[in-house]
């Protein structure tokens, strides 16, 4: 932590603006030649996907799911439970800054969306009902993540 004024006029300070952010961006039509159609209507449009029909609802494997667009890990397997809704469901992101969060006041409720905060895919709704240590629980959509098996901690 340097003292204010004795950095000035030291350098050109026009360093990147996004060196933390890493943020993914792309068109709709690069993210749409990427990702399935339904991929992309959940992930890129805010869809949902019909409970029980997704990939990993019912996946009791092992492993990290990553953001479908960007890769970026969200959720760990040791954080998934069974909420008995039909979609996969977390208690905690993998880490705090992973996982963006947005008021959503469509279909006249008051929900908080939850998005991949590199590249603001959607990925589902949090709510307050789940299971200890957090309180919480994060609905997502299969359509929005990949599974990778493995030996996470
Ligand atoms: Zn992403």
């Amino acid at each position: 932590m340097s003292s204010p004024g004795a950095t000035s006029g030291s350098s050109s300070s026009s360093s990147s603006s996004s060196e933390s952010g890493e943020r993914v961006q792309k068109s709709p039509e690069e993210w749409q030649s990427k990702l399935s159609s339904e991929q992309y209507q959940v992930a890129r449009q805010g869809g949902t996907e019909r409970a029980f029909t997704g990939a990993y609802w019912n996946n009791k494997a092992n492993g990290m799911y990553s953001c479908v667009c960007c890769d970026a890990p969200l959720f760990s397997s040791s954080t998934k439970f069974d909420s008995g809704t039909g979609w996969p469901s977390f208690w905690d992101g993998v880490e705090s800054g992973a996982i963006a969060t947005n008021v959503d006041q469509s279909h006249g409720m008051v929900r908080t969306e939850i998005n991949c905060a590199r590249c603001d895919a959607h990925l589902g709704h949090l709510f307050n009902d789940g299971p200890a240590p957090t309180g919480h629980r994060y609905c997502v959509n299969s359509a929005s993540l990949n599974f990778q098996e493995g030996t996470s901690s």
